[in-house]
């Protein structure tokens, strides 16, 4: 099941207006799927007019309205959950079995829960001055422009619309260019369920060109980004014009800690998680792998033992657990990584390179990869965003923390350890947006996820991002007051 590969604005599937298109290719094979239409400022700037122009239906629907249809969206997706998990898996490369396990019900569930706090947003009343009423109310912003990466397209495609639709916000979303397709369904979906043409507009399109116009167009009112740290600023520089609200999910090099008393079987298979899932393609991956040193080789006997039995494959096999990365050139960063390590004086562990396997050579393998490093490595502190964790030994608690603390980044991170004081002090002593205690890579549409530093600012999920979904009016109304004149005459 291919999706209609044109532009979605204002309800209809069209060409772009230079005609131009842009091919998908599969990264397990690095044949092309299908060419989509590829967007470009003016595309843009039609789907924002188509925008505009829903806004004031779309926002003046009862709450409870706007809800029911991305309940009926949530329900439809469910439905579709095997068609969407191989087409996720043939654009991205990610398993199969985790886009049936993950991907999908995830995406399920953001709209699920969106649906229901779609009426659920308050207002509230201050008080004030006797004789004065003061109610304050929670308005859309408008239309708002949404910029999502290639690592997980159809999750990150509920987590940035249901929100913002829930707030009675209209969009207009660009895929990544190379990773369009469960997007583009999930338009056809909304339109079968009845969401109004305009709510939703889909421009696929490359970021310089589709992007930079979206980011910068004076129509927009807010834009929600998430990607890596250098395009985060572009998209700061480019909102300057209007000054419009802007949301950052950026990189991250989430530090993932192994005290000496941590139960070393869950301690393994959570690391093992944290950066092996998706390829280590997850701004929240636990890329650095701090261990104890009186734990440290027992811990790395197991972990090297599991890194090196996980089976790479098609992403189609249900029996694969690791399929390549998104594309060509991502593989070529993360192989380059390898080489910096050893540039660096670290020392390989297991993986470093593609497999040999012939079976897997035309894809955009990279093996499992184990690294130690020092903390001030490149490896250490540059976001590698593949298969591939930078381990560094640690004495004591202090150090751990100076080391965990010690990036530009701060979005996730972990920490193992069966003693209840030490885990809550770390977490409050963490630079993070998000800690994960004897655990990693939790998330729920109701818990608020971002960063801090230059993992970026604003947060996705819960009530805190209908807070970025909408902005505050404060109405005063004078019940019965008498009010001195200011100007006594
Ligand atoms: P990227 O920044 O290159 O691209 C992300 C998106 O931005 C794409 O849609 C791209 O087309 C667009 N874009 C590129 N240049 C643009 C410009 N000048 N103006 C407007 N849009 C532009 O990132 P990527 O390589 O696609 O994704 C990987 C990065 O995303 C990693 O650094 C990762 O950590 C980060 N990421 C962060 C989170 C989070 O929630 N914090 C989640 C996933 C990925």
């Amino acid at each position: 099941m291919l999706p209609n590969t044109r532009l979605f604005i204002g309800g209809e599937w069209v060409d772009a207006a230079a005609g131009g298109r842009i091919e998908v290719v599969n990264p397990f094979d690095n044949e092309p799927i299908t060419t989509v239409s590829e967007a470009r400022a003016e595309d843009v700037d039609r789907a924002v007019v188509a925008a505009r122009k829903a806004f004031p239906g779309w926002t003046a629907l009862a709450a409870h309205e706007r809800g029911r249809l991305l309940l009926r969206l949530a329900d439809r997706i469910e439905a579709e959950r095997e068609p969407l998990a191989r087409l996720e898996a043939t654009d991205t490369g990610h398993p199969i079995r985790d886009c049936l396990a993950l991907d999908v019900p995830r995406t399920v569930l953001c709209f699920r829960y969106f649906g229901g706090m779609a009426d659920k947003v308050e207002g509230s009343v201050i008080p004030v001055d006797a004789g004065f009423l003061n109610y304050v109310v929670r308005e859309p912003v408008g239309v708002v422009g949404q910029i999502v990466p290639w690592n997980f397209p159809l999750m990150f495609t509920s987590w940035k619309m249901a929100p913002a639709l829930a707030a009675g916000n209209t969009v207009v979303l660009k895929p990544a260019e190379i990773t369009p397709l469960s997007t583009l369904r999930i338009a056809e979906l909304m339109a079968e369920v009845g969401i109004p043409p305009g709510v939703v507009n889909i421009v696929p399109g490359y970021g310089h060109t589709a992007g930079q116009r979206l980011a910068e167009h004076p129509d927009v009112g807010k834009i929600a980004f998430t990607g890596s740290t250098a395009t985060g600023r572009r998209i700061v520089q480019a909102s300057a014009g209007n000054l419009k609200k802007v949301q950052l999910e950026l990189g991250g090099k989430g530090p993932n800690i192994v005290f000496d008393d941590a139960d070393l079987a869950a301690a393994v298979g959570g690391a093992a998680f944290a950066i092996f899932h998706n390829q280590g393609q997850a701004c929240i991956a636990g890329s650095r792998l701090l261990l104890h040193e009186r734990i440290a080789d027992a811990f790395l006997d197991r972990f090297l033992g599991l890194a090196r039995s996980i089976r790479l494959g098609d992403p189609l096999d249900p029996a694969t657990e690791m399929g390549p990365l998104t594309s060509r050139l991502h593989q070529e960063r993360v192989l380059q990584y390898c080489r910096i390590a050893q540039q660096e004086g670290g020392t390989v562990l297991t993986g470093g390179k593609a497999p040999n396997d012939p079976l897997l050579a035309r894809g955009c393998f990279v093996e499992p990869t184990v690294v130690l490093a020092r903390p001030q490595d490149r490896v250490c502190q540059e976001e590698v965003f593949g298969p591939f964790v930078s381990v560094v030994r640690f004495k004591d608690d202090e150090e751990a923390l100076g080391i965990a603390n010690g990036t530009a980044y701060g979005l996730g991170s972990g920490l193992w350890t069966r003693d209840i004081g030490r885990a809550h002090r770390f977490a409050k002593r963490l630079r993070a947006g998000m800690v994960w205690i004897n655990c990693y890579k939790r998330v729920h549409p109701g818990s608020p996820f971002g960063g801090t530093g230059q993992s970026g600012y604003g947060r996705e999920m819960g009530f805190e991002v209908m807070r970025e979904y909408t902005q505050p009016k404060s109405v005063w109304v004078n019940v019965d007051a008498q009010i001195p004149p200011f100007y006594p005459r």
